[in-house]
């Protein structure tokens, strides 16, 4: 008893998740579900990968497109529909908390970086991963008819380039130059991991760079309430990306991991937006003289505490 209790403890819940789903993507004996997308980075070259990966599914149809429509196809039989349809359904849904709860690849960076010095990554780099999802992913590609990310992919290198030639020695002598050049740029992730925060999820990652379209916009926010916050700074000092989330709550930049929400006064809330709108229809009820349950001594006393509404 008391050795599980210690494994349970060695990770946080998150931490579980992420555990969970890093196993599901990579179950070896479900990769029968190749032709599906799991929305995170997850190398289909994994021996053991159980879907694809989006990224590469889009590169593989920008790098398809220009011959299809050379040879006069329709515009609209070169769009990845279905990989698009799926990436904008979970990203409407959860925002996202793919990113902090699902991926393997972020997981990997939150686990190099737990001894390390745990840096913020420069706030402007963020915009350099809208570069990497229009660039690498979708118009090099469409030009060289090769998937160029994930050649390069460092999720690539650990998950497919290093274990494919164990398994398989015959590998061993086709290794080139390109084996090398993606082993090193494996080498810098890592390091960069055990400097700065998930640097990779920050700065270069194209997959982010789609599901953040959608973080405002989707059906799972996160919202702040100045009304309980007493500006303890313990949020700001817990984000991983350098968010200062009672500004910026729903920044492009947020990865979803929720740490914030541990707001030790309830300030800082993540739910579905279902939530938000059965929240307010019981503040209306409040205002209309009904008892209030959430009186806390952190509300009592602000200048809108509904206490004070309802004893008028
Ligand atoms: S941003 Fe990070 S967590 Fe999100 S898909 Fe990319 S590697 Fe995974
Ligand atoms: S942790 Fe909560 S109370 Fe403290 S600054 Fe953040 S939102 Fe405000
Ligand atoms: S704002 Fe909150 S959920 Fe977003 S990255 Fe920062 S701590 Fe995580």
């Amino acid at each position: 008893m008391r050795l599980l209790r210690r494994i349970v403890a060695w990770l946080p819940l998150r931490g579980w998740v992420q555990f969970v789903s890093t196993l599901f993507a990579n179950s070896y004996f479900l990769s029968g579900f190749k032709g599906f997308c799991y929305p995170v980075l997850n190398c289909w070259s994994c021996p053991t990968a159980s879907f694809a990966c989006p990224i590469g599914a889009l590169q593989n149809s920008a790098a398809a497109a220009r011959l299809s429509l050379r040879a006069g196809a329709p515009l609209a039989s070169v769009i990845p529909f279905y990989v698009l349809g799926t990436l904008v359904l979970f990203s409407a849904l959860f925002g996202r908390l793919m990113c902090g709860w699902l991926c393997p690849f972020g997981w990997f960076q939150e686990l190099v970086g737990r001894r390390g010095k745990r840096l913020r990554i420069p706030r402007w780099t963020t915009y350099l991963r809208y570069v990497s999802l229009v660039v690498p992913v979708l118009v090099i590609p469409y030009y060289t008819g090769e998937a160029w990310f994930s050649k390069l992919c460092p999720m690539g290198a650990l998950e497919g380039s290093i274990p494919q030639p164990l398994l398989q020695p015959d590998l061993r002598s086709q290794l080139g130059m390109m084996w090398y050049l993606k082993l090193a740029i494996l080498a810098v992730t890592i390091a960069a991991a055990y400097v700065w925060r998930r640097p990779f999820c920050g700065a270069v990652c194209p997959l982010g760079a789609f599901f953040s379209l959608f973080v405002r916009y989707s059906a799972w926010q996160t919202r702040f309430d100045d009304r309980r916050c007493v500006d303890c700074q313990l949020c700001v000092r817990n984000c991983p990306q350098g968010i200062d989330p009672r500004r910026d709550v729903n920044s492009h930049a947020c990865i979803s991991c929720l740490e914030c929400t541990k707001c030790p006064y309830d300030a800082i809330k993540s739910q579905p937006i279902w939530r938000d709108l059965l929240a307010k229809e019981a503040g209306t009820a409040r205002r209309s003289g009904i008892t209030c349950h959430e009186a806390t001594e952190v509300c009592v006393g602000k200048p809108d505490c509904h206490t004070q509404d309802d004893s008028k």
